[in-house]
């Protein structure tokens, strides 16, 4: 399905606070992206291209982790940086990737990236707490192509 009708407005705008929500207590930030194709054969090169696209790599702890997801082609992919790549183990993003295919297999989009994005969550809280004078440095919005 194209990317456009993947998730309704309402249920964007609600993955949008659950990422509000999740970085309320970590310094790391959270994206959702969408597109209809990927043009890669491997979703993660797609993810790293447009992780870079969205400025994503910018963050000062480079603790940002960009969902991926393309609706038509089936694929997504999770992309950290490396801040948060060197903390997490090697199977960390398999077992999100994992969890994520298993709800988009019951056909629960909205509640499958949530759940991912409050899994994440966790993890960055435990390597990145919040500072006092944290800011919001990547937007919350889901960005669609
Ligand atoms: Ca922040
Ligand atoms: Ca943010």
């Amino acid at each position: 399905m194209p990317a456009e009708e993947f998730l309704t407005k309402e249920e964007r705008a609600q993955i949008s606070s659950a990422i509000a929500f999740a970085e309320r207590e970590t310094s790391g930030e959270i994206r959702v992206h969408l597109e209809s194709k990927c043009p890669n054969k491997d979703p993660l090169k797609r993810a790293e291209h447009i992780f870079k696209k969205l400025n994503m790599h910018k963050t000062k702890l480079r603790n940002g982790v960009l969902i991926y997801i393309a609706t038509t082609s089936h694929k997504f992919a999770i992309f950290g940086d490396r801040g948060i790549n060197e903390k997490v183990p090697a199977n960390y993003w398999q077992n999100e990737k994992d969890q994520l295919l298993k709800a988009f297999r019951q056909g629960d989009f909205k509640a499958g990236i949530e759940a991912c994005i409050a899994d994440i969550a966790i993890k960055l809280q435990e390597f990145f707490p919040r500072a006092h004078d944290d800011h919001d440095e990547l937007t919350n919005e889901v960005s669609i192509d």
